[in-house]
């Protein structure tokens, strides 16, 4: 029973995460063209037919823009709770599969999803942890968190992997090109996290069994991911963690992990990906 792990790109111009076991494959996300989509998940080895859902977090562009188009042309369901499908309605034509995601959970395959809501300026944004029913392996898939809210913290405690954001640098962000109006928002408590922030939640939420935390939604202009990997490495001493710590990248897909064995592992490394130099144009809503 294996449970796979990859980015097929993050940051604030697209994100997209795939789940893999041996009998189910999501993605929690799809916030790229389809175009895109495909070539992306051709790099980790996935034919876009095998996709069985896409699982939505939230309506912002970065999380959705080919979520339409990839259940038209693959016939994708995506699975999203009822406010967010509302706020995406002007992707759809109707004729996708949508699934609603109850606030419960839900089952997709042999994987178990349990959202939480998180704060950020959208409908009704979500994390979530999917776990894989035959092994109890469980992966949490938490970006755009404003602030961890205790309901977050509390279902991000007891993981192998973790996906987390760690949007920004905090002196990077205040010298940085945006206006104050976004500043304000990517920094203020339904924005970003900061490496800042994403030190103190792991450092609350690592243990020795976590196999390893991949750093997500890094800002091209207010970020670096040695930055991001140093910073939140920082909040990791003393929980026992040693497991794999990396940041993805925007431009490409990125490693694909391998839970179950790192969770079998006896020791571990630290390393950062190479996170590309930020795109041209201005922010987007992420
Ligand atoms: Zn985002
Ligand atoms: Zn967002």
């Amino acid at each position: 029973m294996s449970l796979r792990v990859a980015s097929l790109g993050s940051g604030s111009q697209g994100n997209s995460f795939l789940i893999e076991t041996d009998s189910t494959c999501v993605l929690v996300d799809a916030g790229f063209s389809g175009v895109q989509l495909e070539a992306r998940v051709d790099a980790l080895g996935v034919c876009p037919e095998s996709v069985d859902a896409v699982i939505v977090s939230h309506e912002h562009q970065d999380h959705v823009r080919g979520i339409g188009v990839a259940a038209r042309r693959w016939g994708w369901p995506l699975v999203m709770n009822t406010l967010t499908h509302s706020a995406c309605s002007g992707l759809l034509s109707g004729q996708e599969t949508v699934i609603r995601l109850p606030v419960e959970g839900m089952s997709v395959g042999d994987l178990l999803v349990e959202p939480t809501s998180t704060c950020h300026d959208a409908a009704d944004p979500v994390c979530m942890v999917l776990q894989q029913v035959s092994t109890d392996l469980r992966v949490g898939v938490a970006t755009d968190l404003g602030r961890p809210t205790t309901p977050v913290r509390a279902a991000l405690k007891d993981l192998d992997f973790l996906i987390v954001e760690a949007n920004h640098d905090d002196r990077m962000l205040r010298s940085g090109p945006y206006p104050w109006s976004v500043k304000e928002r990517i920094g203020g408590t339904r924005g970003h996290l900061s490496n800042r922030h994403t030190r103190e939640l792991v450092a609350e939420i690592a243990h020795r069994r976590l196999g390893g935390i991949l750093l997500a939604h890094l800002s091209g202009e207010c970020n670096d991911p040695l930055l991001a990997v140093d910073c939140v490495g920082e909040g990791l001493s003393g929980t026992g963690f040693d497991g794999v710590l990396a940041a993805a990248a925007q431009e490409t897909s990125g490693e694909k992990y391998d839970v179950a064995a790192l969770a079998a592992r006896t020791g571990g490394t630290v390393q950062a990906s190479l996170f590309p130099p930020g795109e041209p144009g201005g922010p987007t809503r992420a």
